[in-house]
């Protein structure tokens, strides 16, 4: 870049000698000149001392020191100051101490050459800044003394400076300045042009300005420039350049027109980064709208700078009433939980991600709960310059859990209601029970002594009557009977041990196919598994499956299949038997206490054994219940619980 070169005052000769032979070292004065100089030196008559004190130009005259005899009144208001003030006085003390040197040189040269020299020098001013001059000056009286004419020239000096100034903002400047003629040439450039395309000042000055133009923006441009022509004022456009390597920058113009010099001024700014960041943002603004999450993006301080659709949708405002607005106003809600919005406080503060659900408020004050994820977003340098929070609505997951924790309260609370109703009549099958046997005894013995006794003087009726009073005890006695097995199946856990179903079936096997009265039992099973189990109660449970199978059969040889499979957590079971079926109607009822599908004639028992079979299934963790196909045969299935 050209270095803008100071300004040097100069000492220059008269114009008249300018160009002619080499100054003499006794300088030649026509005799004329001298003449002149004898007048100027004599006491001027009164009509010159007017015309001498009003002229525009300063007058000095000084002796060989450059002691001043004389000057008139532009003379003393070009230093501010009164004229009687400064006789005697050095004129050197006026001068800039900067520009003292100029002037030194000048003032030796007046009396040396004893020509006309000139210099151009500031001047001290008691009233205001420096004052710039142009000093003629010319020798008097034999060389003794010499006169110095100053013209104030401030206002030229400061023109030229400033044109300097647009010379150096020009030559400076980081953007594009150039101004083109109505047909597109460049007319100058500055540096930057240089710089920012890669071209040498030569090969642009060379082309046509619209050679450089992407030729996408080729016709956009020649619009613009063709309104300029017509239209006053600075115009705004933005286009593509091209640079030397073949790739294109983004710049933005501030173009006016001069018609009547046929030239067009033109100042450019690069923008391609602006450029490509406002591309990436446009790009990421897509993507985070397509998002049914919210997006907000957030200044270091919480300020909200950018939303998405989502955020809108979510909170119901739009992002231009929230801009600028520090995010934190939309958490300060009655309902939101303090110790969270304290918490995403600290983030904030220490510049931290978190994690956290919410329960926050829409714009008409409908409360939503969302998974808000913060995420800070961080600079090349690594300082933190904004966050970024992810919304996520959980509104109806948080409805289903607690729905859900509201399901499982009332569920704990009717377990907690069946349990106790369920100990109350354990309590009371057990004294029922206990308690109704002696009773039920005495009945038995007092019916069995009066057959014994008296059977001779009882009628035929008599003794039917007495048989049925024994046959009702005896049933009341097994009822009871059951009803006390029931009530003693109980949850203990230090029974359980580990329990080999082919050893339990084995003996099974033996009770229900060895040799005695009724139907004998064809039981088959495959390896059985070993679980862990209450054994007595496995036990019974098998057992009363296995009579139930031989008890309620059709035809004379009861077969009973018993399979297993492993399952997660469970063992499952299946007892199929070749029995009487039942009805799908009675699936479920047959497992309640008492319930029983036939009469005591057709098959004998008390609607016991299966619940029985519930309960002790239920305490080792599992269900049970039942498919059958009436005529075919029934498969009971259970569950027994692995323990780990
Ligand atoms: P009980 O056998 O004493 O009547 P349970 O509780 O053992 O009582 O059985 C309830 C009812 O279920 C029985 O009355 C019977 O009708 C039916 N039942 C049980 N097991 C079978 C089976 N293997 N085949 C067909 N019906 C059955």
């Amino acid at each position: 870049m050209k270095k803008p070169q100071k300004k040097q005052l100069k000492v220059v000769e008269d114009s008249m000698n300018k160009g002619g032979s080499k100054p003499a070292k006794q300088p030649h004065v026509p005799a004329q000149e001298n003449d002149h100089r004898e007048i100027l030196n004599a006491p001027l008559p009164e009509k010159y001392k007017e015309l001498y004190d009003l002229s525009p130009s300063g007058y000095f005259t000084l002796d060989k020191q450059g002691v001043i005899l004389d000057l008139n009144l532009s003379a003393a208001l070009l230093l501010g100051k009164d004229r009687s003030s400064l006789i005697n006085q050095s004129f050197s003390a006026n001068i800039a101490e900067s520009h003292l040197d100029i002037f030194q040189v000048f003032f030796e040269k007046i009396f040396t050459t004893g020509v006309k020299t000139c210099c151009e020098v500031a001047l001290k001013n008691d009233f205001k800044p420096f004052v710039f001059v142009h000093i003629d000056g010319t020798v008097l009286s034999k060389a003794e003394q010499c006169v110095l004419a100053i013209a104030d020239i401030t206002a030229r000096h400061k023109a030229e400076n400033e044109l300097k100034v647009k010379q150096d903002i020009f030559e400076l400047s980081l953007d594009l300045h150039c101004s083109t003629d109505g047909n597109g040439f460049f007319k100058i450039i500055n540096p930057s042009w240089t710089r920012i395309l890669g071209w040498t000042a030569e090969e642009i000055m060379t082309r046509h300005s619209t050679n450089l133009i992407h030729p996408d923006d080729r016709d956009s441009t020649l619009g613009v420039k063709r309104n300029l022509l017509q239209a006053s004022g600075i115009v705004n456009f933005e286009n593509r350049l091209l640079c030397k390597d073949g790739t294109h920058r983004w710049i933005e113009w501030n173009v006016v027109a001069n018609t009547t010099e046929d030239t067009i001024v033109s100042v450019g700014r690069d923008i391609t980064e602006r450029k490509q960041v406002e591309d990436e943002n446009r790009k990421l603004a897509m993507i985070a709208n397509l998002t049914v999450n919210a997006v907000i993006l957030t200044d270091s301080d919480g300020l909200i700078q950018w939303t998405n659709e989502g955020f809108d949708r979510l909170t119901g405002y739009d992002f231009n009433e929230v801009q600028g607005i520090n995010v934190f106003n939309f958490l300060v809600r009655s309902g939101t939980s303090q110790e969270v919005i304290l918490y995403i406080r600290s983030c904030f503060k220490n510049k931290k991600g978190c994690r956290i659900e919410l329960l926050n408020f829409n714009k008409s004050g409908t409360a939503y709960w969302v998974d808000v994820e913060i995420v800070p977003m961080k600079d090349n340098d690594n300082l933190v310059t904004g966050f970024m929070l992810l919304e996520k609505d959980i509104t109806e997951k948080k409805k289903t859990e607690t729905a859900l924790l509201n399901q499982n309260e009332d569920l704990n609370k009717r377990a907690e209601e069946l349990t106790l109703s369920n100990e109350e009549l354990e309590r009371f099958a057990y004294v029922a029970s206990h308690d109704l046997q002696e009773p039920l005894r005495m009945i038995s013995s007092f019916m069995q002594l009066l057959i014994r006794n008296y059977e001779p003087l009882l009628d035929e009726k008599a003794r039917e009557y007495v048989r049925y009073a024994v046959d009702g005890a005896d049933r009341m006695k097994m009822l009871i009977m059951d009803l006390l097995e029931y009530s003693r199946v109980g949850l203990n856990k230090d029974l359980f041990q580990q329990t080999d179903l082919n050893e339990l079936l084995q003996e099974m096997d033996v009770i229900f196919s060895g040799p005695g009265e009724g139907h004998r039992l064809i039981l088959q099973y495959p390896a059985m598994p070993v679980i862990f189990a209450n054994r007595s109660q496995v036990m019974q449970l098998f057992q009363n499956l296995l009579g139930n199978a031989i008890k309620y059969q059709a035809i004379d040889q009861p077969i009973v299949q018993i399979s297993w499979e492993e399952q997660p957590q469970h063992y499952l079971f299946r007892v199929t038997d070749n029995g009487i079926g039942i009805a799908p109607k009675y699936f479920e009822k047959i497992f309640v206490l008492f319930q029983r599908l036939h009469v005591k004639e057709e098959y004998s028992g008390t609607g016991i054994g299966l619940a029985i079979c519930k309960k002790i299934v239920e305490l080792h963790g599992g269900t049970i219940w039942v498919e059958s196909t009436e005529g075919e045969g029934s498969t009971f299935f259970f569950t027994i619980r692995k323990v780990a």
